[in-house]
């Protein structure tokens, strides 16, 4: 086991998980053994993860932001990555409309089927309704304000502040590139060695990654509802991930073009973010994972991965923009609604935005798209439609978000002349480049 590649160990944990738990429901005491005995192992894992970022983010910006050595630099790359993010998104949730205005996934679905799912769920779209009620009810200036924390302490200590964290980490930065350079070298050597030793801690959390990914993968197969309910959501399933597949062959051609990197070799070095964001359905858990691998194994250097990332993991989500996209049409077409262009592209609007309030956790775009719908007009209750099949949806478009992101960090790396030689080698050197 020990000698096969990551991506294939993780693989691996993954459908053993699913296999175990398979064999566990069948037996009367199953269940309740997994939920009991292997699902803290795969909480532990999340938590060694997410509790690498906070530490991850402050020292890799610290210390990116510092090495521009500019601030003009500085704010050449912030206005490209803000650009090119909201690009991205914006194409993902065209796409999304577009697979759903073809396959009209909501006009299959029976009456019958509908108030059973909406009987079913009422409850919990209704929790996400009051939770998307508090960030609705917040004024238009809220985010920008939110932006700078009172207290760094807390601000790190609050799962929901990531951004909050990158802003006092930009902040530090900007300051050691203002302070004379015989002042700044200590604290910069202090955050390399600090960085250092980061990286090594992601290594080593990694070797538990196939454990870790069995025992999420167990919990979340004797947890999930049955079969015969994916069956009656389908085509809805179906055209979310239509809609994402075409969003990773997007990124694919993206970063051939513009980076000249094959198809295989990027997949190939991002694969285990990818599986991880897959077992977890979080990028904000993935991140740490996603920045080594960009730096490592596809060559990005550290002052773009440092400041691109951990800002993508917060507010870029295509995967997420683009299933709020199909999610609403779906449940207005399941009412029986006909949305006009004007609708629609308004949803390009507020998907657009809701995606970029997500937080980076299970199931934070469901609540985001509450108020695509309520902007749209579409009936929030319809939500309930949508529950019994998030969870799996919830884990492919994360993939999608992490996707982007690295595909990013790739283009602006690129533009800004920072795409180096990867310093791990996946593949031969004859094989690297397209
Ligand atoms: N789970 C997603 C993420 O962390 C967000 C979402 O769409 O729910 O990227």
């Amino acid at each position: 086991m020990r000698k096969l590649e990551l991506h294939w160990r993780i693989l691996i944990g993954m459908f053993l998980g699913v296999v175990f738990a398979f064999l566990m429901v069948k037996l009367e005491w199953g269940p309740k053994f997994v939920s009991d005995w292997i699902k803290p192992f795969g909480n532990i894992f999340i938590n060694s993860l997410k509790l690498i970022a906070v530490p991850l983010i402050l020292g890799s910006l610290i210390k990116g932001v510092s090495d521009l050595k500019d601030i003009s630099k500085l704010s050449k790359m912030g206005g490209r990555t803000i650009g090119i993010y909201v690009l991205t998104t914006v194409m993902a949730v065209t796409i999304g409309l577009g697979v759903v205005n073809i396959i009209k996934p909501g006009s299959s679905i029976s009456e019958e089927t509908r108030n059973e799912l909406v009987e079913n769920y009422k409850g919990d779209a209704d929790t996400k309704i009051a939770e998307a009620a508090k960030q609705r009810d917040a004024g238009p200036l809220k985010a920008l304000e939110d932006l700078v924390p009172e207290n760094i302490f807390q601000a790190a200590s609050d799962n929901g502040n990531m951004l909050q964290v990158i802003f006092f980490a930009i902040l530090f930065g900007v300051g050691l590139i203002l302070i004379p350079e015989e002042q700044a070298s200590p604290v910069k050597k202090f955050f390399d060695g600090f960085n250092e030793v980061i990286l090594k801690l992601i290594d080593l959390i990694m070797l538990a990654a196939p454990f870790g990914v069995f025992a999420l993968l167990a919990a979340l197969v004797v947890e999930s509802p049955s079969l015969d309910l994916f069956k009656a959501l389908g085509w809805y399933a179906l055209s979310v991930l239509i809609g994402l597949t075409l969003m990773i062959c997007v990124y694919l051609l993206i970063v051939w073009i513009v980076t000249k990197t094959t198809p295989a070799f990027f997949l190939k070095a991002i694969s285990p973010a990818q599986l991880l964001a897959f077992s977890t359905s979080s990028s904000a858990a993935t991140l740490p994972v996603t920045m080594e691998r960009v730096e490592e194994h596809l060559g990005v250097e550290e002052e773009v991965t440092s400041f691109v990332l951990p800002i993508g993991a917060t507010i870029n989500m295509d995967g997420t923009s683009l299933y709020q996209a199909v999610a609403a049409v779906f449940i207005a077409q399941a009412f029986g609604m006909d949305l006009s262009l004007s609708a629609q592209l308004g949803i390009i609007v507020t998907a657009t935005l809701a995606s970029i309030g997500s937080a980076a956790v299970p199931g934070a775009g469901m609540v985001m798209l509450v108020i695509v719908l309520a902007q749209a007009g579409i009936p929030e209750a319809g939500l309930a439609l949508i529950f019994a099949v998030d969870r799996p949806l919830d884990m492919c478009r994360t993939v999608v978000n992490v996707t982007g992101d690295a595909t990013v960090s790739m283009v602006v790396a690129k533009s800004v002349g920072k795409l180096g030689e990867p310093k791990v080698k996946d593949w031969d050197d004859n094989y690297k480049k397209g």
